[in-house]
């Protein structure tokens, strides 16, 4: 139900832009999802492919994500590293104090529309 929530929540957006813009269709919509976002791609374009065949604007329309590389920043040592395969914890140091650079990301890159 997430991903049904984002999926709307991407149309309105781009539904707003091409009624600025005077576009009639959409070809693509191209998001940036991190990688630790939490949100599942594969749902997200079942849902969108469902919902777009209902708005005129959407109808065949393709949605595209470019995933966004997690990384962590140790507050400790000051190193990066990669989030996934080591978790919270600093590979370098073991502390837990670190935060998240990139990765939680959930954007619209690209519109593709005439
Ligand atoms: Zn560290």
């Amino acid at each position: 139900m997430h991903e049904l929530g984002l999926a709307f929540h991407v149309m309105d957006t781009v539904e707003e832009i091409a009624k600025e813009q005077e576009l009639k269709k959409v070809g693509s919509v191209t998001l940036e999802i991190g990688q630790v976002s939490g949100v599942i791609f594969d749902y997200l374009s079942d849902v969108w492919d469902w919902a777009a065949a209902k708005k005129e604007l959407f109808a065949g329309s393709r949605l595209k994500c470019e995933e966004i590389h997690a990384i962590t920043y140790c507050r400790n040592c000051g190193k990066t590293y990669d989030t996934v395969p080591q978790g919270r914890e600093c590979p370098y140091c073991h502390s837990p104090e670190t935060e998240l650079v990139t990765g939680n990301e959930f954007l619209i890159k690209e519109i593709e529309a005439y």
